[in-house]
C-alpha cells in the first residue's frame, strides 16, 4: 500500500501556511508501515485538484486529502472528489445535529451555509470531528481509497489518530493493530542517539523505529503491529527495553510530554518551589513554568536581571563578582540562584546568564551560558554550556537545559 497526500489551500502555494499536515500525515503513516512517495499541493481551483486527483490515481492507492471542508466558497474538496467519483453529496445527520448544537450552545445564528459542512459524499464512512464542525470521511472503489480531512491542524491530528488511522485499517482490510508510542530524549544529538540504536534501527520491521530531532530534542517514535493490541504493546514495551537500556539516561518522557511539564510534574510530586533569575532568557524559563497549568503550586515569582546593574542592585551579585568575572560567569550564575532562592524563600533557585548572541560579549563567543541550580540544604551547581544556533535556538535551548538539569540535579540526589 503506498499513499499520496494532497493538501489543498491557495494560501499553501502563496506561501501563507507550511504544510504542517503533510509532515503530520507522513509521519504517521511511516509509523503504521505505509509508504509516502507523494505530497501534492494544489490551490482552492476543482479543475486544477482533479488533474491532481487524475495523477495520484495513477500512482499510489490511497489518497489523503486536507483541507477545503469548511463553510465558505472556496471550499470545494469534497464537492470536487464527489463529482470525480461520480457520487452524490448528501446530508449526514450525525454531522448537522452536531453543528445545530455548537451553534446553540454558543448562541450564534447558524447560517445557511454551515449546513454544507454536514454533506458528505455518498457511501463514504464519517469521521468524526471532536475539535471543530466538519467531518471527516473515507470514501473507496476497487482500487482506490479517499480520505478527506478538515485543513486546520488541531482539527485533522485528532481526527486522524484518533480515527483516520482505524478507518484505513478497515478499508485495506488489514486486521491489524497499530500500536505507538513516543520516547523523548533530551541532551543527546540526534547523530549520537541513532549511532547507538542504528543496528536496532536496521533490524526492525515490527515494531518500526523512527528518529526524529528538533530543538535540541530528539523523539524515537516506535510502532507495533499486531492482531492483538497486547500483544503489540507488549512488543513495544520489548522494544523500548533494549533502547533504554543503551540511552536511558536521556529519556525524559514518552508522547506529548515537554520538559517543562515534566520538571512540574516532578515538582509537584516532590512538593518543592522555585524561583529564576533571568538574563539572557529574558523570563523564557518564568513563561514556560506558568504555562503549565497548576504553577501556582511550585512558583510564586522571580525576577528578570537583564543588565548588570540589576543583577547587583536587584539580586545582591556581589559588585566585586561583575568587575572581576562578569556576568557571563559561573561566579555570578551562583550568586544569581542562591541569592534568588533566598530572596523567594523557595527550595530551588534557578538561574540563565549568557550570550545569546549574534555577537560576543565580555569577550566570549555567542552560546556561552551559565545555568546556576540551587537547591536548599545542597551545593550549588553550575552548568556550562557552549550552544550554537541562532539567538532565539539559545535562549529555547539555554530553558530546556535548565529544565534537564534540574530533573537530573533533583533525581541524583533523591537517588543518592
Ligand atoms: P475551515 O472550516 O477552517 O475553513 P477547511 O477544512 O475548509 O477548514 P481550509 O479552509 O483549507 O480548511 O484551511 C483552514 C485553515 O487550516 C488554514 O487557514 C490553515 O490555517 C490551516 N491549514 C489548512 N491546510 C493546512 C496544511 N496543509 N498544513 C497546515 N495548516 C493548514
Ligand atoms: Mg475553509
Amino acid at each position: 500500500m503506498n499513499a499520496e497526500i494532497i493538501a489543498v489551500g491557495s494560501e499553501l502555494l502563496l506561501g501563507q501556511i507550511v504544510n504542517t499536515n503533510a509532515r503530520f500525515l507522513s509521519q504517521h503513516l511511516a509509523g503504521a508501515g505505509i509508504n509516502v512517495f507523494y505530497h501534492t499541493v494544489v490551490g482552492d481551483n476543482p479543475e486544477r485538484l482533479k488533474s491532481a486527483i487524475d495523477i495520484a490515481e495513477q500512482r499510489s492507492n490511497i489518497i489523503i486529502f486536507t483541507g477545503g471542508l469548511g463553510p465558505t466558497k472556496d471550499d470545494l474538496t469534497k464537492e470536487t472528489i464527489a463529482r470525480h467519483l461520480g457520487r452524490k453529496l448528501v446530508m449526514d445527520q450525525t454531522a448537522l445535529g452536531y453543528i445545530e448544537e455548537y451553534f446553540k450552545k454558543s448562541n450564534r445564528v447558524m447560517t445557511e451555509n454551515n449546513r454544507k459542512q454536514a454533506l458528505v459524499i455518498d457511501g463514504s464512512t464519517i469521521l468524526p470531528n471532536n475539535h471543530g464542525m466538519a467531518p471527516g470521511m473515507v470514501a473507496a472503489n476497487d482500487h482506490h481509497i479517499y480520505m478527506l480531512l478538515p485543513g486546520p491542524p488541531k482539527e485533522m491530528e485528532p481526527m486522524f489518530v484518533e480515527y483516520g488511522m482505524e478507518a484505513l485499517s478497515m478499508k485495506t482490510g488489514t486486521q491489524e493493530q497499530i500500536v505507538s508510542r513516543v520516547l523523548r530524549f533530551f541532551g543527546i544529538g540526534e547523530a549520537a542517539l541513532e549511532t547507538e540504536v542504528i543496528d536496532l534501527i536496521d533490524a526492525q520491521t515490527n515494531p518500526t523505529i523512527a528518529p526524529l530531532a528538533g530543538d535540541g530534542e530528539v523523539t524515537l517514535r516506535l510502532t507495533a503491529k499486531h492482531a492483538d493490541r497486547k500483544i503489540a504493546e507488549s512488543m513495544l514495551d520489548e522494544i523500548e527495553k533494549k533502547i533504554t537500556d543503551r540511552v536511558g539516561e536521556f529519556l525524559y518522557g514518552y508522547n506529548q510530554t515537554s520538559l517543562m511539564e515534566e520538571l512540574m510534574k516532578h515538582l509537584k510530586a516532590e512538593q518543592l518551589t522555585i524561583t529564576a533569575a533571568e538574563s539572557l532568557t529574558g523570563g523564557m524559563f518564568q513563561q514556560g513554568l506558568t504555562s503549565v497549568s497548576g504553577a501556582s503550586s511550585v512558583f510564586r515569582g522571580g525576577v528578570v536581571c537583564y543588565s548588570n546593574e540589576i543583577k547587583h542592585q536587584v539580586v545582591n551579585v556581589k559588585q566585586e563578582t561583575l568587575d572581576l568575572h562578569g556576568a557571563v560567569s559561573e561566579q555570578c550564575a551562583r550568586e544569581l540562584a542562591e541569592n534568588i532562592a533566598g530572596m523567594f524563600h523557595t527550595d530551588i533557585g534557578v538561574s540563565f546568564t549568557g550570550v545569546a548572541g549574534p555577537g560576543e560579549l565580555e569577550g566570549k563567543p555567542a552560546g556561552t551560558v551559565y545555568i546556576g541550580i540551587a537547591v536548599k540544604g545542597k551545593p550549588t551547581r553550575v552548568e556550562k554550556l557552549n550552544l550554537g544556533g541562532t539567538r532565539e535556538q539559545i535562549r529555547v535551548r539555554c530553558v530546556k537545559y535548565g529544565c534537564y538539569f534540574i530533573l537530573k540535579y533533583l533525581k541524583e540526589s533523591q537517588n543518592a
